[in-house]
């Protein structure tokens, strides 16, 4: 019998002889000065800028740090060794998987795996872990005992909204069963060999960098975050050959337990080293060992519903129906009731159900939730009603996008040949709205309707109430509420994080209004939203008071003094890390840029998103960069210290088109500029990366940002 310390150590050993070999090789054929570089991170290679403090840029450097690797390798038979001749083998992965980057940026085109993941879709993972709408990822090693096996897993873990990263010869399992893959699937073929375990503990590292502003060389601190941060856990097919193991120690010193059907030369290590023979319940052992609860809703659907389906897109090829508003006549509406009007879990449909339209065609739909509620506000209808979207999606084979009277829902083949009909959208929005606003609805009916007729007279009906609702909204400024929210949802991942959200200026994420963040206090009192007062003014053109400095002091547990809302310089906002934009200071022209997270390009500071994302984050203060919501940008109150709005001199193209109409109604009202959108340089105006560029375009154009007091 082996010893699992010895078979440690020398998995260890054969990762690192890899990475040596194919090292070699490298600055054999490549010479030692070539560049090394990951694409689309800011991160460097993550898991060695993360463990060992060292930013490789050339494959001399990568050298270099596999000395280091090696030295971390240690043998003896102690759990302090395996746990760091564990991560050790984790970084040696990294550079085997690096050197195939190292020869080219697109090492997986045209095949079967993911590789790398980008920045972007690491943010992408770390907001929905941040609110638990993911629970947590797996690592599925080695082929399943079969293909039917293989399947079932990942749908077992799909279905509880559990993310997948695959590896090894389940991947072709999955392919030839025919199960669909993706990011936005969440399942990831990410490679075929152990070694591109590297890709996935990059993305770890790095969301303990960008969301827990863990310090690059702080050996100690990223697992103290991944463990008490990162809901992740391994399950490895028997056999499992000792370079397995040795990355499972890894994972184990990460605090990520693993679960395995092999039972020869393996020792139970309790909670971190689990055998389960029956791999048929690998799932559920899985979820006790990290202590991972599943919320479920039973719903009445002859489909499945989970988050996991909230990114499925659904082909025209695929459709069964399509419901297009913005062309005929749909729409969706939260109305509040008297209880009189509502009978609880009355769904109705009015018109032809599905069955009545030929394959591929268009179907006409208008949904109408109503609500009685002895808590309810009609301030809370549209916070309601937004949430459809994520509800549908949620379905599996149905897709929805948009609101309001501007919505489109595609239902698949396979969802109707399961039975899907109509009633059962009703059904998923009653059963959602139900257990998810309980403190604020008693009682739910849905209408669906799809009589043209009716429809085109129901939908004017429903614009008076979003016009009005719109009215509302504008009319709520800053200065006319009473109070303000906090919102600490992303302290799960970014333990000293607080948004201040007020009407004008949205949580960063873009999805936390002051509506929302009013409705969340409400319907959970003791919840991620608090009221903050407003009270003790400080200095009202910054947006400082002591009642909200007091407020962020004793949510972040006494990590931030102060903010500011209205300034990037003085005390700003902290960003976690999910924000959906970020500005940074241009100190050439004396204005901010602004990138949205799609934008890839480089803006004129020089960086891309990825690059100016990775100056702040974590929840720390950064005077000159700040991530915020889209929506922020056109508001009276962005950047008002510093002057407002008119110091924006860049933005992304699609950015300005999605805020064209607002920016330049804002600008009319601040400083009687018309068309200020056009004043604004972008990627097609402006010269990637060049300031002086951008500084011709503004004189050029006369923007206001010219004749403004120097910000620095
Ligand atoms: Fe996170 Fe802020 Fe959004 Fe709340 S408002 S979810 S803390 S980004
Ligand atoms: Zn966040």
């Amino acid at each position: 019998m082996k010893l699992l310390f010895n078979r440690v150590f020398d998995g260890a050993a054969e990762m690192y002889a890899e990475a040596e070999a194919a090292l070699t090789a490298a600055i054999a054929e490549l010479g030692e000065s070539a560049p090394m570089r990951m694409p689309d991170t800011a991160y460097h290679l993550a898991c060695i800028y993360a463990y060992l403090g060292r930013k490789v840029t050339t494959l001399a450097e990568l050298r270099d740090a596999l000395a280091d690797i090696k030295s971390k390798m240690t043998s003896n038979p102690r759990l302090g060794d395996v746990f760091s001749s564990g991560i050790g083998t984790a970084l040696a992965a990294e550079v085997i998987e690096a050197v195939k980057y190292a020869r080219t940026p697109t090492p997986y085109d045209g095949t079967d795996y993911h590789g790398h993941f980008s920045d972007a879709e690491v943010r992408e993972l770390g907001v929905p872990l941040v609110t638990r709408d993911i629970p947590g990822f797996v690592v599925v090693i080695g082929p399943a005992p079969s293909q039917e096996e293989a399947v079932e897993l990942i749908k077992g873990y799909q279905s509880r909204g559990i993310f997948v990263f695959l590896i090894g010869g389940v991947i072709q399992q999955a392919l030839a069963a025919g199960v669909s893959m993706g990011f936005p699937l969440r399942v990831v073929p990410v490679g075929a060999d152990i070694w591109s375990v590297g890709h996935i503990i990059s993305v770890v590292v790095r969301a303990a960098m960008i969301f827990g502003n863990v310090q690059p060389g702080d050996w100690e601190e990223f697992n103290e975050y991944s463990f008490h941060r990162i809901f992740a856990f391994v399950n490895a097919y028997s056999p499992v050959p000792d370079i397995t193991v040795a990355c499972g120690g890894g994972a184990i010193a990460m605090g990520f337990p693993v679960i395995t059907n092999e039972t020869e030369d393996i020792q139970v290590v309790p909670k971190s080293l689990i055998i389960q023979e029956n791999t048929r319940d690998f799932i559920e052992t899985s979820l006790e060992a990290r202590d991972i609860k599943i919320k479920v809703t039973n719903i009445d659907i002859p489909v499945a519903f989970s988050s996991a389906f909230e990114g499925e897109v659904v082909r025209r090829k695929d459709m069964r129906i399509d419901i297009d508003g913005s062309r005929t006549d749909c729409f969706e509406l939260v109305r509040m009731r008297e209880s009189q009007d509502v009978e609880d879990h009355k769904i109705t449909v009015i018109g032809d159900d599905i069955d009545a339209f030929e394959v591929g065609t268009n179907m006409q739909l208008g949904t109408i939730v109503e609500v009685y509620g002895k808590a309810m506000q009609s301030d809370f209808e549209p916070v309601l009603e937004r949430k459809f979207h994520t509800f549908l999606n949620c379905i599996e084979g149905v897709m929805h996008t948009g609101q309001r009277d501007m919505i489109r829902i595609r239902i698949a083949n396979s969802a109707y040949d399961a039975g899907f009909r109509v009633r059962h959208l009703g059904e998923v929005l009653y059963a959602k709205i139900k257990s998810e606003y309980d403190t604020v609805v008693d009682k739910v009916q849905v209408t669906l309707i799809t009589d043209p007729e009716k429809l085109k007279e129901l939908r004017a009906e429903a614009n008076v109430s979003y016009d009005a609702r719109d009215a509302r909204l504008k009319s709520l400024t800053d200065e006319n509420v009473e109070v303000f929210y906090n919102c600490i949802m992303c302290q799960s991942f970014s333990p000293s994080h607080v948004c201040v959200v007020t009407p004008e200026r949205l949580g960063l994420c873009g999805a936390v209004s002051w509506l929302d963040a009013k409705a969340t206090n409400e319907l959970d009192p003791n919840g991620p939203c608090q009221v903050v007062t407003k009270k003790r003014v400080i200095d009202e053109n910054l947006g400082s008071y002591e009642d909200v400095n007091e407020s962020v002091f004793k949510y972040s547990h006494g990590a931030l003094e102060k903010v500011t809302l209205y300034s990037i310089l003085e005390d700003p906002m902290t960003s976690c890390g999910c924000f959906e934009c970020i500005c940074g200071i241009e100190p050439m022209t004396n204005g901010v840029s602004i990138v949205n997270r799609e934008h890839t390009g480089i803006t004129p500071l020089g960086m891309t998103f990825s690059e100016m994302a990775s100056m702040t984050g974590g929840g720390v203060q950064t005077p000159g960069f700040m991530g915020h919501g889209k929506h922020f940008i056109a508001s009276k109150k962005f950047l008002k210290a510093e002057g407002g709005i008119a110091r924006i001199v860049w933005m992304p193209a699609d950015l300005k088109a999605q805020l064209r109409d607002k920016l330049n109604d804002s600008a009319q009202e601040l400083y009687g500029i018309e068309n200020f959108a056009d004043l604004i340089g972008d990627e097609n105006t402006v010269a990637d990366g060049d300031p002086e560029s951008l500084m011709n375009f503004l004189a050029e154009k006369g923007h206001p940002v010219l004749e403004m007091a120097p910000l620095m």
